[in-house]
């Protein structure tokens, strides 16, 4: 916590501009800035404008169990406790909250009726311009499998089936996959697959092929650069490298936007939220009870990243510690130099260490 330092003069000035640590020397402040990459991009309490690291540090800043009083006691009259943004009155909060709390689709009867598809197969379909941005910016589609077992003790995870739905949550591909190895345990409460429903599945090379086609959208795997303006899409989901990998799929890493791994997803340890979890903090609604489809999975995951990208953060010519023009602003600056700084000097040449999904919509 930030206030173990007493608020002398001298502590006040090495005072970080973005976290609001204390510090008794300036240089410290300094060491302290090199390697915190605060950034505009960090979640950022709505009232006291203090920097986290996370959405889940935000959180309890303002809701606990350790909050901060001042912003605890606005924050419970009119912040939103999904996106935890922070409303003129309590009216405004209560307009904002109905859109902001989605619905799932659960009880809707449409996952019912989904459970029941055999193969839903869109891929060659002509997707080209169907983008929110008029086709401006690469599209995005978003990926999730469920698994049985296989091996001796039936822990070993098969992908039986496998979805992929576009930014609208219309499915492109939901089939059931053939697997490679035999089957040892159905997991039929949770996955709710029968043996019969694998017999005659597509197998897991063809549904690879096609996945991966569909992605890279007749851009060679090379090819693909972050922000490029190529043909290949985005691919969102959670926990990607697992899903990946069951499918034997590879896929460029710049073009991954995967919810386990987004920092301001996770838990203050580092740790990642489970998706349950995520789509039950951030979105309102519960997934994953009784027998689990992968389009819940997939909706859910988009809908977490269209909230992420949609965050309106300063846009800045290099957002990125790593990009070539900064690297490392701070190592480039002499110690003296930046012991002359203001902190706020500092924060403004500060940059993010992980990239921001906002800047997908830039
Ligand atoms: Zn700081
Ligand atoms: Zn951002
Ligand atoms: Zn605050
Ligand atoms: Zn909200």
């Amino acid at each position: 916590m930030d206030s173990y330092i007493r608020e002398t003069p001298e502590t006040l000035r090495n005072k970080c501009a973005a976290c609001f640590r204390q510090f008794n020397k300036l240089e410290h402040l300094v060491e302290h800035m090199r390697t915190s990459y605060h950034s505009v991009h960090e979640p950022a309490c709505g009232i006291c404008r203090k920097h986290c690291r996370s959405f889940e540090s935000l959180r309890e800043h303002l809701i606990g169990p350790l909050p901060k009083q001042e912003c605890r006691n606005i924050f419970s009259t009119r912040g939103c406790r999904f996106c935890l943004a922070i409303f003129d009155s309590p009216y405004a909060l209560r307009i904002h909250q109905d859109r902001c709390q989605l619905s799932g689709l659960n009880g809707s009867g449409v996952l019912g009726r989904l459970s029941n598809l055999g193969i839903r197969d869109n891929l060659a379909m002509d997707y080209s311009g169907r983008s929110t941005r008029g086709g401006a910016g690469p599209q995005v589609v978003a990926l999730a499998c469920k698994m049985v077992g296989g091996g001796s003790d039936g822990s070993l995870d098969i992908c039986a089936r496998v979805c992929l739905i576009d930014e609208f949550e219309n499915i492109i591909f939901h089939s059931y996959v053939k697997p490679p190895i035999p089957v040892t345990n159905y997991r039929y409460e949770t996955t709710g697959i029968r043996p019969e429903y694998l017999r005659d599945a597509m197998p897991v090379r063809q549904v690879q092929k096609k996945i991966q086609d569909f992605l890279c959208n007749g851009e060679p795997m090379w090819k693909i650069r972050p922000r490029s303006g190529g043909k290949a899409r985005i691919l969102v989901g959670h926990g990607l490298d697992h899903d990946l990998d069951r499918l034997q799929l590879e896929y460029p890493s710049v073009m991954i936007r995967d919810t386990a791994k987004y920092p301001p997803l996770m838990k203050t340890s580092k740790l990642s939220n489970s998706l349950k979890y995520l789509t039950q903090a951030y979105l309102g609604y519960d997934i994953q009870s009784g027998i689990q489809d992968p389009y819940e999975d997939c909706v859910a995951t988009m809908r977490l990243y269209m909230r992420m990208r949609s965050q309106n953060h300063r846009v800045e010519d290099y957002p990125l510690a790593s990009d070539p023009q900064n690297r490392n602003n701070f190592a480039s600056w002499r110690q003296t130099e930046l012991e002359r700084m203001t902190p706020e000097q500092m924060l403004e040449i500060s940059r993010s260490d992980y990239y921001c999904w906002c800047l997908d919509s830039n």
